[in-house]
């Protein structure tokens, strides 16, 4: 085959994978579609091969004919989709250079350069971990190790977390007590949850005797399948079903795999039948999982549900106080509030950031400063640098409080409008680079005293008014992410 031939398939198969991961959403696509790799072409039939049995079986059973659609319209040529099994199927990254010969240089969909990206590093890790264990090594330890390092000890507690860990404690101490059993803990990413998850796990294990499975849905899901494939399903039920506590990380990837969901609601009722504890997490209440079934979703909700807010300034210093306290190295109260202001989302980054100014610091032999910590981490501030714009921020801060977008730039001064402009224009002092003036600019030409003003003010209130203060942060929180 001509190496343009080539150079064209792989062209057809990036716009089949950019069609098929809109269609089947980001999780579903990295799972199963982003496994398969490019075959030959013979005369009108394409090969694409997947590194198990079981994967082909499911993509085949899940995608097959959406596949050989797919090709149908993109290709003259292909008529027929074959699925093989081929683990040392060689996959090449998709490169810019591909995306550029497909789209041109300016035509290229940020989609399609992310999912190029994607495709790299992925690939990049999958060749990096050689020794991966497949699926159906690891389908019989049931119980992953735990870290320890997530205990009750080493979890910061503050507003926003105080009723999830009062509640993981309580099933700790006592499980399947009655109201506790499911306990469903939510909240978004890098907020803590499979922290308390593995220190609930961690202290019943240290009582002895109580066998403890954990695993992220993801897992649940791959094993459930491979169990499958293997005709092994009793014996994965008898395992699971034989455990004194059950945890399921990141429910929110099982949504949508009906036998999947199917079997975890079976194993779920069985355990909780018999006095054992479930605890699941998400990234979002039961309610408002989608995709999941009704009925998974009553039992979901019928024992306790605790979520974890977004951290409050308050609370990152906490975290960052006791995080540097036990590094042993000395940092400056003005570097810890520099990174709970730069660093907001997400608890996991804000202890990276932590962490690679402490080892910095050891490794030069200098103390940790503001100067030091805003050059050692400038590409990662970089990333956290605002592109929010001043309009997102008055649609944001308009939807949240009901009030009218024209409000934003209005001369009402009802208190009912007016918090909610000063509170958008603080935010757009915080999140983005522009001057007092031009923000008055931006809210009916206002001057850049009252914008001054409004700064001030929001900020006092934030101190005094928790529920405030709580609002502004949440704002902030989507504006960011
Ligand atoms: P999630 O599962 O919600 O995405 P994790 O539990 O993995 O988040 O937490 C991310 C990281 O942040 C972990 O290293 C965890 O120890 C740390 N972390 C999160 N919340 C706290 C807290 N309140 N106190 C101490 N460490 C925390
Ligand atoms: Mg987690």
């Amino acid at each position: 085959m001509a190496s343009s031939d080539v150079t064209s398939l792989r062209i057809s198969w990036l716009r089949i994978c950019e069609r098929l991961k809109g269609e089947v959403g980001d999780v579903e696509y990295r799972m199963w579609i982003q496994r398969i790799t490019l075959g030959p072409l013979d005369e009108d039939e394409i090969t694409l091969y997947l590194p198990e049995r079981f994967l082909r079986d499911w993509v085949r059973v899940q995608y097959g004919q959406r596949l050989q659609t797919l090709w149908r319209e993109e290709s003259s040529v292909v008529q027929h989709v074959e699925l093989r099994v081929d683990k040392r199927a060689q996959r090449t990254p998709i490169t810019t250079e591909t995306v550029s010969a497909a789209y041109g240089t300016h035509g290229a969909s940020t989609d399609i350069q992310s999912l190029a990206r994607e495709d790299a590093a992925a690939l990049e890790k999958e060749t990096a971990v050689t020794s991966a264990p497949s699926v159906n090594e690891v389908r019989n330890d049931l119980a992953v190790p735990l870290d320890r390092r997530f205990t009750f000890d080493n979890f910061v507690v503050g507003k926003p977390n105080e009723f999830a860990y009062a509640c993981a404690g309580r099933v700790a101490d006592h499980p399947a007590s009655p109201g506790f059993n499911p306990l469903f803990l939510y909240g978004g990413v890098g907020l803590g949850k499979t922290h308390l998850m593995h220190a609930i796990g961690l202290k019943l294990m240290s009582r002895g005797n109580i066998s403890v499975a954990y695993m992220s849905a993801e897992k649940f899901m791959y094993r459930f399948i491979a169990s499958m494939q293997s005709k092994s399903q009793m014996e994965f039920k008898e395992q699971l079903r034989s455990v004194d506590v059950l945890m399921i990380d990141d429910l929110q990837f099982l949504i949508g795999k009906n036998s999947t969901q199917e079997e975890f609601f079976h194993t779920f009722n069985a355990l909780v039948d018999a006095g054992r504890q479930i605890i699941v997490s998400a990234d979002k209440s039961p309610s408002d999982l989608s995709g999941l079934e009704d009925r998974l979703r009553t039992r979901l909700g019928c024992g306790m549900v605790a979520d974890i807010h977004a951290t409050t300034f308050e609370l990152r210093i906490s975290i960052l106080e006791a995080k540097a306290k036990a590094s042993g190295t000395p940092v400056p109260p003005k570097v810890l509030e520099y990174l709970a202001h730069k660093i907001t989302t997400n608890v996991r980054e804000l202890e990276g950031a932590l962490n690679r100014l402490i080892a910095h610091a050891d490794l030069v032999g200098r103390p940790v400063t503001l100067e030091s910590t805003q050059d050692v981490l400038k590409d990662m501030l970089k990333a956290h640098e605002r592109r929010v714009t001043i309009d997102e921020i008055q649609r944001k801060v308009a939807e949240h409080f009901n009030i009218r977008l024209t409000d934003m730039s209005s001369a009402r001064r009802a208190r009912a409008v007016a918090r909610p402009r000063q509170i958008a224009m603080y935010l757009a002092k915080q999140l983005t680079s522009r001057s007092l003036p031009e923000i008055g600019r931006k809210f009916g030409n206002r001057d850049h005293t009252t914008v001054m003003h409004a700064v001030n003010r929001v900020s006092e209130l934030m101190e005094q008014d928790p529920g405030l203060a709580e609002s502004v942060e949440l704002l902030r929180h989507m504006l960011e992410s």
